[in-house]
């Protein structure tokens, strides 16, 4: 994994002041372990409801998926909605997934209130490869429509060919209402927002240990917070601090890489309505365009700790696969990430030992519901847990094996369900 290489975004990142070390002792009502978009958005709501709140920085605000990922910014879950319907019954699906529609609105709102500078773009196509996938893609439409109310359109390939030159795809389901944005730079907004409203954020402070009870204790290096309450927003990255949290999910690496800018014609020509694309195979494409005319293509899972061997010859390989007319570009960045997956996809939101909140889990689709997971902790520690206690119900199993067999298990999955997107 090559975390510490230079991602396209933290080239293009706005200033940010380094946060202090946490360095002594501190007592907070709310203390957040980690500055991703979960925890830096439970911050800012609590710190806007009147809590006192410190954020536990193991790196830097944006270290993890929320300043790496792709950016798409889409409605919906990790998992199918028919999965949230066997979960929780069809009324509580619903509810998700109007709450994942306003895990979209919450970004705007954000956007405009905090005057967030991050090359937000409307539009967002899922792309099918295959007669099987084009029905289910028609499928899901039609449930969208149907059961959710919630408006896309379908496009024949013929239709798809007048904005996207490939013609690897059969067809799309284009959303006007999802799209794509600058992840780092929405990141930063959200915590330079979240310090205006007063949330102390500690950066370089990895918490090495949690000591439950009714004021929990938080120990780092060179300091210690107690709290009230404690908010584990580690995601994929948290690791020995609640073994019961972490062994939920599984953290997958995954990379993109970004062109030298093309020019605005030549990016133009690839994707004429500047939409964000994400192919629904297992091991999925997706790509966009920056604002500087850049192609970022993402794709291509790991199930090691490892950068997969090749990486960027395969990853050049199936850009071209989809842009054959790229043939003569090569790419300027190539970075990875973790996201964490659950074992059903659904995501698992949470709360143990009476004051410890999570959320995590969200299986790859995390940008917009991790700001909503941050929104429902911070109304369940402010009294109204009434939206987490939906969360609460969808069931989760830990990965088999624990932590160091839950990788090579989940491997031997994955490439399966590979293969079988190879061959129907
Ligand atoms: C390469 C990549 C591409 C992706 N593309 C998309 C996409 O296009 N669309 C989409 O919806 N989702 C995408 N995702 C997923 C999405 O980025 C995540 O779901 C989302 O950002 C999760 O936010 P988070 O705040 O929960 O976790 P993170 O953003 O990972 O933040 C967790 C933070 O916690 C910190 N931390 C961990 N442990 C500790 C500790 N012990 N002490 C202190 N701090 C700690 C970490 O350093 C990190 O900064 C992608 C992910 C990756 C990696």
């Amino acid at each position: 994994m090559s975390a510490e290489a230079e991602s396209y975004y933290s080239a293009t990142a706005h200033p940010w002041p380094t946060q202090p070390l946490l360095r002594g002792e501190l007592r907070v009502d709310v203390a957040v372990v980690g500055a991703g978009l979960t925890g830096l958005s439970a911050a800012l709501e609590l710190a806007q409801l009147g809590y006192k709140v410190a954020v536990l920085e193991a790196q830097q605000v944006g270290w993890g998926g929320s300043g790496r990922s792709g950016g798409q910014i889409i409605a919906g879950w990790g998992c199918d909605q028919s999965k949230l319907v066997a979960l929780l019954g069809r009324e509580d699906a619903k509810r998700l997934f109007d709450w994942s529609v306003e895990a979209v609105e919450l970004i705007h709102q954000r956007r405009q209130q905090h005057a967030i500078d991050c090359d937000w773009r409307p539009g967002h196509a899922h792309v099918p490869l295959k007669p099987r996938q084009v029905s289910e893609l028609r499928h899901w439409q039609d449930d969208l429509q149907r059961n959710y109310g919630y408006h896309t359109q379908w496009w024949s390939r013929e239709q798809l060919g007048e904005q996207l030159a490939s013609n690897r795809y059969l067809g799309a389901l284009f959303d006007a209402n999802s799209g794509h944005l600058h992840p780092l730079n929405y990141t930063l907004g959200v915590a330079k927002a979240a310090r205006e409203a007063g949330v102390q954020i500690y950066e370089r402070s990895a918490v090495t240990k949690l000591d439950s009870g009714s004021r929990p204790l938080l120990h780092c290096e060179h300091g210690r917070v107690q709290a009230d309450s404690v908010v584990l927003a580690g995601n994929a990255l948290l690791s020995g601090v609640s073994a019961t949290v972490e062994n939920r999910v599984m953290p997958v690496g995954t990379y993109i890489a970004a062109t030298p800018p093309l020019g605005e014609a030549r990016a133009k020509s690839l994707i004429g309505n500047d939409m964000a694309v994400a192919d629904i195979n297992w091991a999925l494409d997706y790509f966009r365009l920056s604002a500087d005319h850049r192609l970022l293509f993402g794709g291509r899972a790991s199930y090691s700790a490892l950068q997969p061997p090749g990486l960027r010859a395969t990853m050049l390989r199936r850009m071209r696969a989809v842009f054959p007319q790229l043939a003569d570009v090569d790419f300027e960045y190539l970075w990875g990430g973790f996201l964490a997956i659950t074992m059903n996809r659904a995501p698992d939101f949470g709360r143990i030992d009476g004051n410890i909140y999570y959320a995590q889990g969200y299986s790859g689709h995390g940008m917009a519901v991790s700001g909503l997971a941050g929104r429902v902790i911070a109304e369940a520690i402010a009294g109204q847990a009434e939206r987490l206690d939906v969360f609460q119900r969808i069931r989760h199993r830990p990965f088999p094996g624990g932590k160091y067999l839950r990788m090579p298990l989940l491997a031997t999955a994955m490439a399966w369900y590979k293969l079988r997107d190879a061959l129907f």
